[in-house]
């Protein structure tokens, strides 16, 4: 794997060890990467604190708040990147977040609020958090990667409101890359296939999608985040200089079974 030495990572979407991110950052960590990460400050007693311990053993140079349903959080996290970095090479997007009862509920029953709340918080903050953070993307080798879900463009059970956030993501994710090309900004997504985080858990149902998956797709296992994370860091190093605006499917094949 080439060196992503000395390359400044934010990354995003750490609630615990199981979290994608989390493996993403092992692996940026291990290849060399500098690494900025954000936690979701809820106003309880010692979150920092717990932040900082769960996230020593990856040495990162800044920890910091971000909030994406709190106005001015990520303007306020991009004003630190700029006075701290100056720049940024990469990025990884991986929030999300929905009422549980719009998931696991009938999609004519989706009410507008929790389809608001969706799609600000899983969809609209790549846009935001590009835009806040592009003076620093492109004076870095900015490369953006998102997470998505197959339940984009599929029906996946009990996944409803969380399907049409990872649809409008999937396709911010094609007009941000034809947009900052010329600017060396490259904005992809990976669809990973299921993995049991905390996210997941909020799927009704989560471990027969994870054993349909599993039986479906060509490895006939699932797959893991460490994988996942494998992906990020190719995304993140120059070894993926011409790719951008593409959907990577991480799912041991799943979306091509018939
Ligand atoms: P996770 O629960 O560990 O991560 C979700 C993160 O979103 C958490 O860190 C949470 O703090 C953050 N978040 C929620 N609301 C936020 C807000 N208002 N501001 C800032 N951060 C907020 O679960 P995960 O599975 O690692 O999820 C990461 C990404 O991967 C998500 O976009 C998810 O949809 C996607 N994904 C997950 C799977 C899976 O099966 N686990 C599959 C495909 C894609």
């Amino acid at each position: 794997m080439e060196d992503l030495k000395d390359k400044r990572a934010l990354i995003t979407g750490i609630a615990n060890k199981r979290s994608i991110a989390f493996a993403v950052a092992e692996d940026l960590a291990r290849y060399g990467a500098r690494l900025a990460l954000t936690y979701l400050p809820l106003g309880r007693p010692g979150e920092l604190e717990k932040f900082q311990a769960l996230t020593e053993p990856l040495h990162p140079e800044l920890v910091l708040p971000l909030d994406v349903a709190e106005p001015g959080s990520a303007q306020a996290l991009a004003a630190e990147l700029q006075g701290r970095w100056g720049r940024l090479d990469f990025l990884l997007h991986a929030i999300a977040s929905a009422k549980r009862e719009e998931l696991g509920g009938r999609t004519s029953d989706i009410s507008a609020d929790g389809f608001l709340l969706a799609q600000q918080v899983s969809s609209y903050s790549l846009i935001e958090l590009v835009r806040e953070t592009r003076a620093l993307l492109t004076a870095g080798q900015g490369s953006v990667v998102t997470l998505t879900y197959i339940g984009s463009e599929r029906v996946a059970p009990n996944y409803n409101v969380m399907g049409m956030a990872k649809a409008s993501l999937e396709s911010a994710v094609r007009y941000l890359a034809m947009e900052l090309g010329q600017e060396g900004v490259r904005v992809n997504a990976v669809s990973a296939g299921p993995i049991r985080t905390l996210s997941a858990s909020g799927v009704r149902d989560f471990l027969d999608l994870m054993h349909n998956a599993a039986a479906l797709n060509a490895f006939k296992r699932n797959i893991t985040a460490a994988e996942v994370a494998h992906t990020a860091a190719f995304l993140a190093s120059d070894l993926s200089s011409g790719i951008t605006g593409q959907v990577l499917y991480v799912d041991g094949g799943f979306n091509i079974a018939g």
